[in-house]
């Protein structure tokens, strides 16, 4: 294969470009799932359009551990299928995705009063170990108690039986995977807007689907997009969708929220990913490092509310704080080492009421659900589906898609030909640190960012003192990946957002330079930041940092 530099993409188009014709293909939601639809579904050559109703990734593809894994867990269920299907597609993303999807070792103490012996979790990593042959990481490897308290110092030793060391994979920017997955079907050919609510799916003389009404939020226009078929990958809102259908299906989802805290043990914390059983509840939960913090995961609670109100909750915050405590005693966290807390909604299937005790149990399997058997040909629903499974998922979609479409599928080349080798893009004289990161963040698009650098020297100036970003991500974030405010570059785009200081400190220098891409006046500048300190009120629970709480309490009013 011809292997290039990954071209630019083309332009983002307008709402009114983007509506003003009909597709094969109109996909609901730029999630993990949707983008990876679309890529999918173009490079076997359908005209695809792709509608998200706020930014690409802002749903729960950005709220989640970041973890391209195998489901080790899932082998207790005996869900095997799932675990092989895991495994493949991780070995995928590596191999494509080098700097942005990292092998990352895990360490699982066993300790005497946990739900599996240590035999148990030998033989469950055992068949793991071979059911990821050929992805190229290390084997599993048990080790003594003293070896994992000389590994990890802060572990509690306290009846700890055994350990063991495994490997599976990090995305530390899912959101920025889910943007490339989405540059990947643009330059296939799909077409995509954000700020674009699909309001109802359309049906014609038959009661088949053909399409959707959509609605520009920035506008309030309102158009009626024709499409074959109607992909409705709306993760968690994927019952919202269908509620305006003339007689609704079942429901589909049965959502479970999902919190993690971000904490900071200063330099004291766990090197590798920490993977245990809770005190509390045996539940599993992590520890896992990341930007220079430890995320702390996740809860898994039925949640009957609307997914855009998901939020931490105190009594979460307080039994992750716990568990940590319980599992590193020796290096304890105060509540004032939390930095922030975030929390997302599973799509997950939806459960008879006597399976719905055991969240953890539900499968993470995913389902392509065709509504035709309902009277809705035409309409597909995407239930379930996880980061580390999307290409699969995407493939199952497209088959789909395929069956409704006269013309024969294009063959799909499933990987583009852009240089994916992580010693290729000369990073100048950027800082090591800062030029690791960008690679990590920007992966094949490194090349298209560094252009700029090399352009605009003045553009590799930091964003922020709590951070690594610099200048330049936001021009090209404005130029190049469909930014349409600030949130969007300040919390999906860089890094900025994930700050300690959750990118509120430099919010106004961010939009200025923003607007100064995008044309925005002095009156838009300010909307745009308030808007930003309300989503980040929105998103985040800061407890612990009493001016950064008292600012996004103002802004959540
Ligand atoms: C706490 C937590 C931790 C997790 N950890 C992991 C992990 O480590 N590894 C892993 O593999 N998976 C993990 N997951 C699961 C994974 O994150 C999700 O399953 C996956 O991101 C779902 O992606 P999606 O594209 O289906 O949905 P989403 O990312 O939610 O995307 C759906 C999109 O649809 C848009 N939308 C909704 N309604 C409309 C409409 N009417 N019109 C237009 N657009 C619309 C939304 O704005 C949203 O952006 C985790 C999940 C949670 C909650």
């Amino acid at each position: 294969m011809n292997r290039v530099p990954m071209p630019a993409p083309p332009p983002f188009p307008t709402f009114a470009e983007a509506v003003n014709r009909s597709y094969d293909v109109l996909i609901i939601g730029g999630g993990i799932n949707g983008t990876g639809i679309a890529r999918e579904a173009a490079l076997r050559g359908r005209s695809v359009l792709l509608v998200e109703k706020h930014d690409y990734g802002w749903g729960t593809t950005w709220r989640s551990t970041k973890l391209i894994h195998g489901g080790l867990r899932y082998l207790e269920h005996g869900e095997i299928g799932l675990v092989f299907e895991s495994l493949r597609d991780q070995a995928t993303l590596l191999r494509a995705y080098p700097d942005m999807v990292r092998p990352i070792e895990l360490l699982l103490p066993a300790f005497r009063g946990d739900r599996h012996r240590p035999i148990v979790l030998d033989l469950g990593l055992t068949l793991y170990d071979a059911l990821a042959l050929g992805r190229g990481l290390p084997r599993h490897r048990r080790i003594s108690p003293g070896e994992a308290a000389r590994l990890e110092p802060g572990l509690r030793r306290a009846g700890l039986r055994a350990a063991f060391r495994y490997y599976d994979c990090q995305v530390a920017y899912p959101e920025r995977l889910c943007l490339q997955t989405l540059q990947e079907a643009r330059l296939a050919g799909a077409t995509a807007v954000s700020r674009a609510t699909v309001v109802a799916p359309l049906l014609d003389g038959h009661g088949r689907i053909c399409g959707a009404r959509v609605r520009d939020e920035e506008s309030g226009a309102v158009a009626d997009v024709r499409a074959t078929v109607v992909v409705n990958a709306a993760g968690p809102w994927v019952d919202a969708v269908l509620r305006d259908l003339p007689r609704p299906p079942t429901r589909q989802i049965g959502g479970t929220r999902g919190t993690h805290i971000v904490v900071d043990y200063r330099g004291r914390g766990p090197r590798r990913a920490l993977y245990a059983e809770a005190t509390a509840d045996h539940r599993p939960f992590f520890i896992v490092p990341w930007r220079g913090m430890h995320l702390v995961g996740t809860t898994d609670i039925p949640c009957a509310d609307p997914p855009d109100d998901a939020r931490a909750t105190p009594e979460e915050i307080a039994y992750l704080l716990t568990e940590a405590n319980n599992l590193l005693p020796h290096t304890p966290l105060a509540e004032a080492d939390i930095a922030y807390a975030y929390a997302g909604v599973r799509p997950l299937p939806a459960v008879d009421a006597r399976d719905a005790h055991d969240p953890g149990a539900i499968t993470r399997r995913h389902i392509v659900r065709d509504h035709a058997s309902e009277g809705f040909p035409g309409l597909i629903s995407i239930i379930g589906g996880k980061l580390s499974t999307f290409r699969s998922l995407a493939h199952a979609a497209a088959d789909a898609i395929d069956r409704y479409l006269a013309a024969p599928p294009r063959r799909s080349p499933g990987e583009l030909p852009f240089v994916r080798s992580p010693v290729i893009v000369a990073m100048d004289d950027l800082p090591p640190q800062t030029a690791d990161y960008l690679r990590q963040m920007y992966g094949p698009s490194l090349t298209l960012l560094m252009a700029l650098l090399r352009e605009r020297p003045d553009l590799r100036a930091p964003v922020c003192e709590h951070g690594l970003d610099v200048r330049g991500q936001i021009v090209f974030a404005a130029r190049h990946e469909g930014v349409r405010g600030l949130s969007d570059a300040l919390l999906r785009r860089t890094g900025v957002g994930w700050n300690r200081c959750l990118g509120l400190h430099c919010a106004v220098e961010v939009a200025r330079l923003l607007g100064g891409e995008l044309g925005w006046t002095d009156e838009r500048i300010a909307r745009e930041v308030e808007a930003y300190h309300h989503e980040v009120a929105a998103t985040f629970t800061t407890t612990t940092t009493p001016a950064l709480a008292a600012s996004v309490d103002q802004a959540a009013g």
